[in-house]
Order: C-alpha cells, then sequence, then structure tokens
C-alpha cells in the first residue's frame, strides 16, 4: 500500500469543471486580445490513473485523453470504446516503431511524430489499417538532448516530408518546453512554426502552465494532474 496523497473520485469532476472555467475565461481573453476565436480542447492525461477516476472523467463527460504508453492506453481503453463511442484519444509519449501497429489501431491523434522512420512506418500501417489519424508533428523546442522531438532548425523540411512523401494528415504541433526554463519563449516558437506552416493545432501548456499556453495561441492542453491528482508509481 502506498500513502500518497490520492484524489477522491468525486473531486475529479470538480477539478474538471475548474479547468473548463479557467480555459474559457483565458479563451475568451485571447479572443479580445487578438480578434481570434479559438476553440481550446481538453486533453485529460489519464496515465497512472486508478480506474475509478477514469470512471469519474467519463461520467463527468470528458471525451478527450492522453496516453504515453500504447500498451498502458491499450488496457485502459480498448474495452471502452464499445461503451463511448465518441472517445479521442490521443498518444502523448514516445512511440517505437515496433509499437506503431497498436498505435494505429487504438489511437485517433498520434501528437509524437517526429524523426522520418517514424513518420513513414506510420503512413505504411495507416494505410494498411485504412485509418488516416490526424498527426502533430513533435518540435524539441528546448533542443534538449534526452527529449524526444525534431530539433526546430529541421521542423520545416520535416513537415514538408510527412505530408508530400509519407501523406500525413499533419494537423498540428506539440512540444513540452524543458522543466526549468521559462515556457513563454517556447510556447511562441512553436507558434511562429506552425503558422509558417498553416498548420492550425498547437498542444502546448499542461497542468502547471496552460494559461499560459493558450495565451500564447494554445488551442489543444494536455491536463494530467490537476484533474486526477497524483499519479500512481
Ligand atoms: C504526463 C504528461 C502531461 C500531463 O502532465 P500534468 O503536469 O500532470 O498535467 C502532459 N503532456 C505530456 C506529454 C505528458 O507526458
Amino acid at each position: 500500500m502506498s500513502h500518497k496523497i490520492s484524489t477522491a473520485p468525486c473531486t475529479v469532476a470538480d477539478n474538471i469543471g475548474t479547468i473548463r472555467d479557467k480555459i474559457s475565461a483565458t479563451t475568451m481573453a485571447y479572443q479580445r486580445q487578438t480578434g481570434t476565436v479559438r476553440p481550446v480542447t481538453l486533453v485529460a492525461v489519464s496515465k497512472r490513473q486508478p480506474d475509478d477516476r477514469i470512471e469519474a472523467a467519463l461520467t463527468a463527460g470528458q471525451r478527450v485523453f492522453g496516453e504515453n504508453r500504447v500498451q498502458e492506453a491499450n488496457s485502459r481503453w480498448a474495452h471502452r470504446r464499445e461503451f463511448y463511442k465518441n472517445l479521442k484519444l490521443h498518444l502523448i509519449g514516445p512511440l517505437q516503431t515496433n509499437k506503431v501497429s497498436d498505435a494505429v489501431t487504438l489511437f485517433d491523434v498520434i501528437e509524437v511524430v517526429d524523426r522520418p522512420k517514424l513518420a513513414k512506418a506510420l503512413g505504411v500501417e495507416m494505410t494498411r489499417q485504412n485509418r488516416q489519424l490526424e498527426c502533430y508533428i513533435q518540435v524539441n523546442t528546448g533542443e534538449e538532448q534526452q527529449k524526444s522531438g525534431i530539433a526546430p532548425d529541421d521542423a520545416d523540411d520535416f513537415i514538408v516530408y510527412c505530408r508530400d512523401e509519407v501523406k500525413l494528415k499533419i494537423t498540428g504541433l506539440m512540444c513540452i518546453p524543458p522543466v526549468d526554463e521559462e515556457v513563454s519563449m517556447h510556447f511562441a516558437l512553436l507558434k511562429t512554426i506552425a503558422k509558417r506552416n498553416s498548420i492550425l493545432t498547437l498542444s502546448m501548456g499542461m497542468s502547471g502552465d496552460f494559461e499560459e499556453a493558450i495565451a500564447f495561441g494554445a488551442n489543444s492542453v494536455r491536463i494530467g494532474s490537476a484533474i486526477f491528482g497524483q499519479r500512481e508509481g
């Protein structure tokens, strides 16, 4: 038994309500400032969360979820597909090419396309399964050695490659800023790359910084602990 702080399932619905309110307020401020209307998608990051909290989120009407491991996501979501037809599952963690087949079967959006070999494998598999998923390119805005994502300088060429050579449906960009840096320059950089390449979805912002991300143009935020509480393991 662990003795971590746990979040009672009943607070999950409250947390979702609070976050939705904050998203609305920040989205409206962005709209007033820029004249741009951008609905923001809340991706609830359910990785390593117990079942009762997942059920609470579903009961609260949440249908878009993010997971970072294919295997874990499969055991959590495959059977729920039958009951919740409008689920939308996003893969937000690194994808190895040997998991591509399972990933294409389960997910609706792949947020982590970051190298030619993976792009190619996804293209082949999507054709084989006749499932054209939405794909986002992950950009390593902090150019961190240990982090996934294409380098900012290589992003334009890679986007062209994914679109023209591999025929992936590239609809978004995603980034995870370095933990110890001011996030704003990373959000601004991702937006610049998106604009240059006519990409409409910006997946940036997590529990600690989603309001700032929205102020910088995010229209998809990935929020885990602020909804579900601390993760297991
Ligand atoms: C875990 C994770 C999140 C959610 O993080 P929180 O701080 O719990 O909101 C968002 N994005 C990615 C890529 C993650 O791996």
